[in-house]
C-alpha cells in the first residue's frame, strides 16, 4: 500500500517503487528553500554565450521588470504566474530561472510544455541544456555526460528528487503523464484548442497539479488577436498588475504607454518618452534609471488592478526593457507603415497588447458600388500572378482566380460556381472537378503580351476530404495543394502534414498531403484589406497596401465576401469571439482566403524589390538589362515622337516561365509528382 499522506488524482497511473519514494521525499522529509528565485538566481544563475547578448552572471537588476514576477513565483501565496510579455523580454530566461532553481535548491517533478514536440527539443537543446552547462551548481547535480539509466534525454531529464520533462501541448499523452508539482507553459497562445481527442491543453494539465499542495503554474507569451489570445484570458483571470516606473524628475507613476512615446516626423532618432505627470522627456537614460528605481519600491513597480486570487499576473511591453533604444522599437513601428499585419506584429511583440479588430464586417454596398471597369476574367495591368482558391460544397465546387501585385494589391478575375456533386462521379466527363482541370489549363493575356496561367490552386479538404485528396493527387504537386483551415492555426499557412488517402479501396497511410491554412489570420487580413478606402484622385495618393479591385459582379458576391463578423460570445466566463455567419453563402469568402494562403505560401507577402523586377522581367514589363519597369504610365505617349522600343514578343504558348519565389523551401521538401500513386 502507499502511504496514506498520499493524494493521487483519480487518472494517476501506478507509480513505481522510485516514484513513490521521490514523492514521499518532496511531501513531507524536505526543509523549505532556502533562498527566494531572485535571491538564487543572482547567486547561483548563469546566462550562456548562445542565448544571451551578455553571457556570464545573471543580474536580476539589469531587467529590473523581471524582479516582481520572480518574487510572486517565490510567494506561497501564489498558485499561478502569468506574464504577458514583449517576445525577447524575460520570459525565457524566467523559465529558465525556475528550472535552475528547482533542480538546485527545491526538487519538484516538472513539466514544461512548448506549442509541439520539435519546439520542446529546440528548448530542451537550445537553451536548458546551455543553462545547466554554464551554472556551476547545476553542472555539478546534471554533469553533461551523466547517462543515468535513460534518466537523462532531450525530453526527460531526472536530477535528484525531481525530474524535468519537455512536452508539445498538441500530445495529450505527454500531458497526461504522472503528477508534477511545476507546470511552465510556454508560447501558450499557439498551444492547439484540443491536444488530440483530450481536450483544451491548459486544462488537462491544471488536472495534473491537483496533487500538490505547494504546486506552481505559469504561462508566458506574447499576446495575438483580442478575444482569441489565450495568454490575455490568463492574464484577465489574474490580478492584472502593470509595470509603473516612477519618474526620476517628478515620481509620477503610470504604466508606460505607446501613447506616451513621441518622435518628429518620420525620424525615429528624435524619440523620448513622455512623462505624463511634468511632460518632461525621458531619453533612454533617465528610462533605464526609472526602471531601476522600482527595485527600492516595496511593490517592486507593479500595481494589480484586479483583487489577488493566487494568481499573479503581469504585463510587460518592450518599453520595460532597459536594453532596447526607443529610437529602435520607434523605428520598428515606423516600418511597419500602414500593413496591417505587420502594424499586428509590431503591438503584439514589442507592446505586448492585443491587436484590436474592429469587430464589423466591411459593407458590402461600399465594394458594390465601387466596382471597377475592367471585364470579368480580364487580367489589368498591374497583376503580377494568378493564384486560385476553391471551397467545396456538396453539389457544387466554387473557385475565386485571384490576380496579386506588389503591396499585396488584388483583383479578382473571375469567381465561378461549378454545379454537379464533387462526390459523385470522379471520372465523369460531366462532374465539377473536370471543370476545375480547365481552369488549371486556361490562359490569361496580360496586357503585356504575356499569357498566365493559374499559378498554385489551393483546394478545400474539410469537406469530400478523401475525393479532394485523390483528385488533387493526379495535378501537379508544385500547382495544386489541398489544404485544410484551422481557425486558430498562428500562420496563415503552415507546412503540409501527411495524410492517410484512400485509393482503390486500399488506405494509404501518409499517402496525400494537407496544408494547414489559419482562417482566422487571414480573414482579419481580407477584412482590413477590403476595408481600404480608395484615395480621391486629387490627393495622388498611393492605393493602401492590399487595395482590393473587383469587376462588376451581382450583388450575391459582395453579400458572399461579407458574409462573417466576428461577434463576442461568453464561453466559460471569458469573452470569446468568433467568426460567425451573417449571410448564408460565403464561399466567396472561403475562396479569397485560400487563394490569400497561396500569396503567402509562394512569398509574394515579402518578396524584395529585386524580385519582383525578377518577375516583371518575366511578364514583360520590366528591361532586364536595367531592371526599369516600363508600364503604361511612365510609358511614353506613342504620338509624341519619340522612338519606342519594340514591343515585348508575345511568347508562344506556354513558353514564358514565371520564376516561383520559394522563401520557405516548401517546395523541397522531397514530394515530386513520383511519389504520388
Ligand atoms: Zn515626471
Amino acid at each position: 500500500m502507499p502511504p496514506t499522506n498520499l493524494k493521487f488524482a483519480p487518472i494517476a497511473p501506478v507509480l513505481s517503487l522510485r516514484e513513490r519514494l521521490t514523492l514521499v521525499r518532496q511531501q513531507s522529509l524536505k526543509p523549505p528553500p532556502k533562498l527566494n528565485l531572485v535571491e538564487w538566481a543572482d547567486e547561483y544563475r548563469y546566462l550562456s554565450k548562445e542565448a544571451s547578448a551578455r553571457p556570464g552572471k545573471w543580474t536580476t537588476a539589469t531587467v529590473e521588470a523581471a524582479r516582481g514576477p520572480m518574487m510572486a513565483y517565490s510567494d506561497p501565496d501564489v498558485r499561478i504566474v502569468t506574464i504577458q510579455c514583449a517576445t525577447q523580454f524575460m520570459k525565457t530566461e524566467f523559465l529558465l530561472n525556475i528550472m535552475g532553481y528547482h533542480i538546485h535548491q527545491d526538487p519538484a517533478p516538472m513539466i514544461a510544455i512548448q506549442p509541439g514536440i520539435r519546439e520542446a527539443e529546440a528548448f530542451s537543446k537550445d537553451r536548458v541544456k546551455p543553462m545547466l552547462r554554464d551554472s556551476p551548481v547545476l553542472a555539478a547535480i546534471m554533469p553533461p555526460t551523466k547517462t543515468r539509466d535513460g534518466g537523462d534525454t532531450i525530453l526527460h531529464k531526472q536530477f535528484p528528487s525531481g525530474h524535468i520533462t519537455f512536452v508539445g501541448a498538441n500530445a495529450p499523452s505527454g500531458l497526461a503523464m504522472r503528477p508534477v508539482r511545476v507546470v511552465l507553459c510556454d508560447e501558450i497562445n499557439k498551444y492547439p484548442k484540443s491536444a488530440g481527442k483530450e481536450g483544451d491543453p491548459v486544462s488537462l494539465i491544471a488536472e495534473r497539479m491537483a496533487t500538490f499542495w505547494n504546486s506552481k503554474l505559469v504561462h508566458v507569451c506574447s499576446p495575438t488577436i483580442e478575444g482569441d489570445s489565450r495568454i490575455t484570458d490568463e492574464y484577465e483571470a489574474g490580478d492584472q498588475r502593470v509595470f509603473e516606473p516612477p519618474c526620476p524628475f517628478c515620481g509620477h507613476r503610470e504604466e508606460m504607454k505607446w501613447s506616451h512615446v513621441k518622435w518628429e516626423g518620420r525620424n525615429a532618432k528624435t524619440a523620448y518618452y513622455e512623462c505624463q505627470g511634468c511632460k518632461q522627456p525621458w531619453d533612454d537614460v533617465t528610462r533605464r534609471r526609472a526602471i531601476e528605481s522600482t527595485r527600492f519600491l516595496p511593490s517592486l513597480g507593479w500595481r494589480a488592478t484586479k483583487e489577488f486570487n493566487g494568481h499573479a499576473s503581469f504585463r510587460v511591453s518592450k518599453l520595460a526593457s532597459p536594453w532596447e533604444p526607443l529610437s529602435k522599437i520607434v523605428q520598428k513601428f515606423l516600418n511597419a507603415g500602414s500593413n496591417p499585419e505587420r502594424l499586428k506584429t509590431f503591438v503584439n511583440t514589442q507592446l505586448a497588447e492585443t491587436w484590436k479588430q474592429s469587430g464589423d464586417a466591411p459593407e458590402w454596398k461600399r465594394l458594390y458600388d465601387r466596382r471597377e471597369t475592367y471585364a470579368i476574367n480580364s487580367v489589368p495591368e498591374g497583376v503580377r500572378v494568378l493564384m486560385c482558391g476553391v471551397d467545396i460544397q456538396k453539389d457544387y465546387i466554387a473557385c475565386e482566380i485571384v490576380g496579386f501585385g506588389r503591396d499585396a494589391e488584388s483583383w479578382s478575375i473571375d469567381y465561378r460556381n461549378f454545379s454537379g456533386k464533387p462526390a459523385d462521379n470522379e471520372g465523369s466527363p460531366t462532374s465539377p472537378w473536370r471543370e476545375l482541370e480547365k481552369v488549371l489549363n486556361e490562359e490569361w493575356r496580360h496586357p503585356s503580351g504575356a499569357r498566365l496561367r493559374v499559378r498554385m490552386m489551393a483546394v478545400d479538404s474539410q469537406y469530400e476530404t478523401q475525393t479532394v485528396l485523390r483528385w488533387v493527387r493526379r495535378q501537379s504537386a508544385e500547382r495544386v495543394i489541398a489544404i485544410r483551415g484551422e481557425e486558430r492555426y498562428p500562420q496563415a499557412i503552415g507546412a503540409p502534414r501527411a495524410v492517410e488517402v484512400h485509393l482503390r479501396g486500399r488506405k494509404k497511410p501518409r499517402g496525400a498531403k494537407q496544408w494547414p491554412v489559419g482562417t482566422n489570420i487571414l480573414k482579419n487580413e481580407i477584412y482590413s484589406f477590403l476595408k481600404q478606402e480608395k484615395p480621391t484622385e486629387e490627393s495622388k495618393e498611393k492605393l493602401p497596401y492590399g487595395f482590393c479591385h473587383f469587376p462588376q459582379y451581382n450583388e450575391a458576391y459582395f453579400r458572399g465576401i461579407t458574409a462573417e463578423q466576428i461577434v463576442p460570445k461568453v464561453i466559460r466566463g471569458y469573452t470569446k469571439f468568433e467568426w460567425t455567419k451573417v449571410y448564408d453563402r460565403n464561399e466567396p469568402l472561403d475562396c479569397r482566403v485560400y487563394a490569400s494562403a497561396l500569396r503567402v505560401l509562394g512569398g509574394y507577402d515579402r518578396m524584395t524589390p529585386q524580385q519582383w523586377t525578377e518577375l516583371e522581367v518575366g511578364l514583360g514589363l520590366a528591361d532586364a538589362s536595367e531592371g526599369v519597369i516600363v508600364n503604361a504610365d511612365s510609358a511614353p505617349d506613342p504620338d509624341d515622337g519619340t522612338p519606342r522600343d519594340p514591343a515585348p514578343p508575345v511568347p508562344a504558348k506556354g513558353s514564358r516561365r514565371i520564376k516561383l519565389v520559394d522563401p520557405v523551401g516548401h517546395w523541397n521538401d522531397g514530394y515530386t509528382s513520383r511519389d504520388r500513386d
